[in-house]
């Protein structure tokens, strides 16, 4: 471009580049597309971790019927601590894929390392790239050569600015499906595990057309504090929300405190479903049956 309006140092990922919304499209295994970025709200719901096959398959019955359209869950964890529970690898892709294809949800999960990428591709609907590597500009530069969807998770001390330019990494070496995810950034307060940085929301969209996404659930790390900055991201602007929920979560391996029960995240989808007529907006769902069944 050679006017003047683009002093922006990344270009991809900017509103001049692409004026309207892209929708990331999402396909399940019931013939339908979840999208992500137009006027339904998505709700991505799972565990921190993959624990086990029975956890995964009893949490994603519960979240599916709450109205949750993909599944979350690591099977690599990025742990603070080298001695915490670092994921059950392979093992959890297969526990995360197979509750996912039984409800029709597209599943998500982090990929710490390029070099998983051999293993992760055959389970992996949509990469999810942690707070703790969006400066991993190898990672981003691989990631982004696969074409495949990305959440981009802003950096715990990323500006607006380090976040987009993270994500003119993925652009640039290839996908066009890139979400922007706002999990809560480092400040001093102490109150809440990070501070969720609602006015990111109204502040990326002007900046970017790419989709944005709030994850409450790490952006404030108490259970019962999550549902209201649920809700407050979606009145905010916010395309969707990725949230953490566990069945049994006083017996969760990470993050148990800031799990919510399924009743709670039925609640939390029950008041966005309230919320979304006011914000000229309603909710994805997923089909009951596959596609050429239920014609
Ligand atoms: C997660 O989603 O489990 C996670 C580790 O998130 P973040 O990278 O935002 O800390
Ligand atoms: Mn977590």
């Amino acid at each position: 471009m050679e006017n003047t309006e683009s002093q922006k140092p990344y270009k991809l990922a900017s509103r001049e580049y692409k004026k309207e919304n892209t929708i990331v499209e999402i396909p399940n295994n019931r013939g339908q597309v979840i999208r992500v970025g137009g006027s339904r709200i998505v709700t991505i719901a799972g565990p921190c971790a993959v624990e086990s096959r029975e956890q995964m398959l009893e949490v994603a019955a519960a979240v599916a019927a709450s109205g949750a359209v993909m599944l979350r869950g690591g099977a690599y964890k990025p742990r603070t601590s080298p001695y915490s529970f670092q994921g059950l690898g392979e093992e959890g892709l297969k526990y995360l894929k197979e509750a996912g294809d039984k409800y029709g949800l597209p599943v998500v999960t982090e990929i710490v390392d390029s070099s998983l990428i051999p293993i992760m591709e055959k389970y992996v609907d949509v990469y999810q790239i942690g707070a703790r590597n969006m400066q991993n500009f190898e990672l981003l530069k691989k990631v982004g050569m696969l074409g495949k969807p990305v959440i981009l998770k802003r950096g715990l001390s990323a500006t607006i600015e380090d976040f987009l330019m993270a994500a003119e990494y993925l652009l640039a070496s290839g996908t066009e499906k890139v979400i922007l995810c706002e999990r809560g950034i480092r400040t001093f307060e102490k109150a809440t595990r990070n501070t969720l940085d609602l006015s990111a929301i109204p502040v990326l969209r002007g900046l970017t057309h790419l989709p944005i996404i709030v994850d409450p659930s790490h952006a404030v790390g108490i259970r019962d504090k999550i549902p209201p900055m649920g809700l407050a991201s979606v009145a905010g602007g916010a395309d969707g929300i990725i949230v953490e929920v566990h069945c049994h979560p006083e017996k969760a391996l990470s993050d148990g405190p800031q799990a919510l029960y399924p009743q709670q995240f039925d609640k939390l989808m029950h008041d966005i479903e309230a919320l979304a007529p006011v914000l000229g907006k309603s909710i994805a769902h997923i089909r009951l049956q596959p596609l050429a069944l239920s014609k």
